[in-house]
C-alpha cells in the first residue's frame, strides 16, 4: 500500500503538505506550510490535522518559503518527534523565515487582543518563538543528486528546482517488500515550486527524472509571464518615481525578490540607465538573506569575487543601506522621494511592510509596486484589485498611492514554463496531479497538458486520499 493524501494547496496556492503512507501506516510528509491569505484560509491552520501525528516519521522539505514550512512548529507541538530534511542552504533559509513568522504570530495576536478585533478571546499565536527553535533542533541536511533512505523501505533525492536559494524537487521512491504483495517500485515526483527558464542570477532549474506519478505546481497554469527583462519593467517604473520625486514603496519576499531588486537597481545606477537614489531595505530578514549569498556560491551566477570587493558587489552598492532597528524603520516614514523602500512581507500580509503602508498609502506621491504572486484575499491583492481604501489593523486606511505591479519578476514558472518542465519528464507519468494553483489556473493547465500531452491529469482536492498502488 502507497497513498498520498493532499493536505493543503489543493485549489490554493498555501499550505503545501502531502502525506505519502505505506502499510505501516507510517510515511513521509512532503513540505509542511502555512496557509496564507483571508481569514477563512488562516483559520484553517488552527485545524488538526487528518491523520495521526505520530505516524509522520519524517518531513521533507522542497523548499523554505512559509507556505511550504510554516506548520512545521504546529505540528511538532501536535506530537511530531521525526526528522526534518532540507538543503543546507534551505535549512538557513527557514531558520530566517520561521523565527520571523513565531515572532508575526505573537504580534498579530498582540494586535488583536490590543485592538480587539479577534474573534477568540484572547487571541493566541499558533506558536511562539520557542516552539520554532524547538523545531529547528529536527533538521537535518541533505545535498541535491545523494539518494537518502528512510524507514519502510521509502527514499528520496533533491533535484535543484531553480525557484529560490536552496530550492528543489523531490523524487521519493518507494519499494514493496514480498510480505507487500511485491508491487514494483513506485517514483513520486514531486515539482515542488518551480523556478523560471531565465532567472536573474539563481542556477537554472534542472530537467525532470521519470516517475510514475508526478505532483506538480499550477500558480500560473492560466498565465505567460510578460516577455520583458524584469530590470527593463523595474526602469520604467523607477524613471516614473524618479521624475514625480516619489517614494517607490515595494513589498517584497525577503527571500530573494528582494535581493533580485537591489540586483537590478544596480545594473541600472551602474549602466547611468537612471540617476543613483537612496534605497532602503527595511526587513531585517531580507537583509539576513542578502549575506547567505556569500555562503552559497553554487546557488548563483554573482561571481564570487565581485562579492568580496567594496562598490562591485552587485548586492551592495553605495546608495543602498540596510535598517536595523525599529527606530531605523520608524525614521523612514519622513523620507522624501525620490527613494525606494523594500519591504516585507511581498503579500503585504505582515512586517514593517503594514507601517509603511499606513503611513504611505493616503499619499498621493507614493508609488506601491507589487513585484509578484498576491494570493486571494491578502492585503496585496485587494490593493493589486485597485481598492479605495483598505483596513490595516483594524484602522481604515484611504488608497490615494499610485498602484504598480511588476510582472516579470515572478519566481515562479508561467503556463508555457510548466509544461516545458512537464515535457522534460523522460516518460508520461501514470497520473499528473495538479497542486499548488487555484482552481481556475489548474483546470486551464489540466486542460492544456490533455489536450497537448495526453496525460491522465487529476486535480486533487484537500484532504483527499488517492491509494497509488492502483493507479495504472
Ligand atoms: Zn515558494
Amino acid at each position: 500500500m502507497l497513498s498520498l493524501q493532499f493536505l493543503g494547496a489543493a485549489g490554493q496556492v498555501t499550505g503545501s503538505k502531502y502525506f505519502l503512507r505505506t502499510a505501516t501506516h507510517r510515511g513521509v510528509m512532503v513540505d509542511c506550510g502555512l496557509f496564507q491569505g483571508g481569514r477563512e484560509l488562516r483559520e484553517m491552520n488552527w485545524n488538526p490535522l487528518p491523520i495521526q501525528i505520530s505516524d509522520v516519521a519524517n518531513v521533507v522539505l522542497t523548499h523554505a518559503h512559509l507556505d511550504h514550512t510554516g506548520y512545521l512548529p504546529r505540528l511538532m507541538k501536535s506530537g511530531f518527534k521525526g526528522q526534518i530534511w532540507c538543503t543546507s542552504s534551505t535549512y538557513d533559509v527557514a531558520q530566517f523565515i520561521l523565527r520571523d513568522s513565531a515572532h508575526l504570530q505573537q504580534e498579530d495576536a498582540l494586535h488583536a487582543n490590543h485592538h480587539h478585533f479577534s474573534r477568540h478571546k484572547p487571541a493566541l499565536p499558533l506558536y511562539t518563538p520557542e516552539d520554532t527553535e524547538a523545531v529547528l533542533g529536527l533538521f537535518h541536511v541533505q545535498d541535491r543528486h545523494k539518494k537518502k533512505i528512510l524507514p519502510d523501505d521509502l527514499s528520496f533525492e533533491y533535484s535543484n528546482a531553480g525557484h529560490i536559494l536552496g530550492s528543489c524537487s523531490i523524487l521519493m521512491e518507494k519499494r514493496f517488500a514480498e510480505s507487500e504483495g511485491g508491487h514494483a517500485p513506485i517514483r513520486v515526483l514531486f515539482s515542488g515550486d518551480l523556478g523560471r527558464e531565465k532567472p536573474i542570477y539563481l542556477v537554472h532549474r534542472e530537467a525532470p527524472p521519470a516517475a510514475d506519478i508526478v505532483i506538480c505546481e499550477s500558480t500560473y497554469g492560466d498565465k505567460l509571464h510578460h516577455p520583458v527583462a524584469p530590470s527593463d519593467e523595474l526602469l520604467g517604473i523607477m524613471k516614473e518615481a524618479i521624475a514625480s520625486k516619489s517614494v517607490l514603496v515595494i513589498p517584497a519576499f525577503a527571500v530573494d525578490r528582494a535581493q533580485e531588486l537591489i540586483f537590478c537597481l544596480h545594473e541600472l545606477f551602474r549602466d547611468n540607465q537612471i540617476p543613483s537614489v537612496p534605497v532602503f531595505v527595511d526587513s531585517p530578514m531580507a537583509t539576513g538573506v542578502t549575506a547567505l549569498y556569500e555562503k552559497y556560491p553554487d546557488e548563483h551566477c554573482i561571481p564570487c569575487d565581485l562579492m568580496q570587493q567594496p562598490g562591485e558587489n552587485p548586492l551592495s552598492f553605495p546608495s543602498l543601506k540596510f535598517t536595523q532597528t525599529p527606530e531605523d524603520s520608524k525614521h523612514l516614514n519622513e523620507l522624501k522621494g525620490p527613494a525606494v523602500i523594500i519591504s516585507a512581507s511581498g503579500m503585504a500580509t505582515g512586517g514593517r511592510i503594514m507601517h509603511h503602508l499606513i503611513n504611505r498609502l493616503p499619499d498621493p506621491n507614493t508609488i506601491v509596486l507589487f513585484t509578484g504572486y498576491q494570493a486571494e484575499e491578502t492585503l496585496g491583492r485587494l490593493l493589486m484589485e485597485g481598492a479605495h481604501s483598505v483596513s490595516i489593523f483594524g484602522e481604515n486606511i484611504k488608497v490615494a498611492a499610485r498602484i504598480q505591479t511588476l510582472t516579470n519578476f515572478s519566481a515562479h514558472s508561467d503556463q508555457r514554463e510548466i509544461m516545458d518542465w512537464l515535457k522534460q519528464i523522460p516518460a508520461p507519468p501514470k497520473r499528473l496531479f495538479l497542486t499548488h494553483g487555484e482552481d481556475g489556473p489548474r483546470k486551464v493547465l489540466k486542460e492544456l497538458v490533455e489536450k497537448e500531452l495526453g496525460w491522465n491529469v487529476a486535480m486533487p482536492k484537500l484532504n483527499e486520499i488517492v491509494d497509488l498502488t492502483t493507479i495504472s
